[in-house]
């Protein structure tokens, strides 16, 4: 249990939080509106009313407001209150990993970059190229506080490296490029911050994530379109390889039945990878959440794991 001294610490880290999510939307919304970022004051979007400034205040004036605008009644997005919520959660998480230190500053500064481009990445499918460099840049500092240049110039090169070459696979299926080159800077950001080697783990763990938030939409997705025979060849993939694995744990079990199940995987496997390459007709359609949110939460659990 933390005394009270840190937990009184925390409490206004997480109030600071709430503030700095509340800049970060309006980063967000005139970053993908071309606004500046400092002025004009703040109006609600559909009425251009501008905000009297107890609308401003984080969390409470969308609770208080009931989600709409003061004078239109529009619905505000819940958005908002998500990212200021979300922020201020990060923002304490940071402080009781780091502690009062310039580890903390840095790692505040990265995540509310992971933050806005997690954000805007979900809205618009865009990856701004200036908070991909501010992202390197905070990550350069870092690392040259916990480990070193060549470290990070590594794995700045791995990152770009990967990325490219499953961007290449797209040209086998789809002629073109299986995704933005956002991603690559993202990947290339966080091989500056973590080095060569984590960024690895971060890259198959960033896999992992975008398996397991992306296939309930994707089977969704096959369910709405009708396409039952790849839903169909889908789940059974599924559910062969999860038999296979139950089976495979059991020590006592007959190597033939093993091989068979091999088989089966291998096989439904194949069929599965046939069905939903031959439905892909271009890249935009093949993605259904962009890369990018999953390499940024894969990235928060490898360091608070860590
Ligand atoms: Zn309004």
């Amino acid at each position: 249990m933390p005394d009270i001294l840190t937990l009184y610490i925390a409490f206004w880290v997480f109030i600071i939080g709430l503030c700095i999510g509340s800049f970060l939307n309006v980063v967000i919304l005139r970053g993908l509106s071309g606004e500046s970022i400092v002025f004009p004051p703040s109006k609600c979007p559909k009425c251009q009313h501008a905000l009297k400034w107890w609308h401003n205040i984080p969390l409470l004036s969308y609770l208080i407001l009931r989600g709409k605008c003061y004078f239109c009644h529009e619905k505000i997005s819940p958005q908002y209150f998500a990212v200021e919520l979300i922020t201020g959660i990060l923002f304490t998480a940071v402080f009781f990993k780091f502690g009062l230190t310039i580890n903390m500053l840095l790692m505040l500064v990265i995540f509310s970059l992971f933050v806005v481009m997690t954000v805007t990445d979900l809205r618009e499918k865009i990856i701004f190229d200036m908070h991909a460099f501010i992202l390197a840049g905070a990550g350069l500092i870092f690392s040259l506080i916990n480990h070193n240049l060549l470290n990070s110039v590594l794995g700045l090169l791995e990152g770009i490296l990967i990325m490219e070459i499953f961007a290449s696979i797209g040209y086998l299926f789809v002629k073109s490029r299986a995704f933005g080159i956002g991603d690559t800077y993202i990947a290339g950001a966080l091989g500056v911050i973590f080095g060569w080697a984590p960024l690895l783990l971060v890259l198959i763990l960033s896999l992992i994530v975008q398996a397991v938030i992306t296939m309930p939409l994707y089977l969704f997705k096959l369910y709405k379109s009708k396409n039952f025979k790849t839903l169909i060849s889908l789940v059974l993939f599924l559910l062969i390889a999860a038999v296979y694995k139950i089976l495979s744990l059991k020590t006592d079990i007959n190597i033939i039945i093993l091989y068979i199940g091999i088989l089966l995987v291998v096989i439904s496997g194949l069929y599965c990878v046939r069905q939903v390459t031959r439905n892909i007709k271009s890249a935009s359609e093949a993605i259904i959440l962009p890369f990018g949110p999953a390499m940024f939460i894969a990235a928060a659990v490898f360091l608070f794991l860590n």
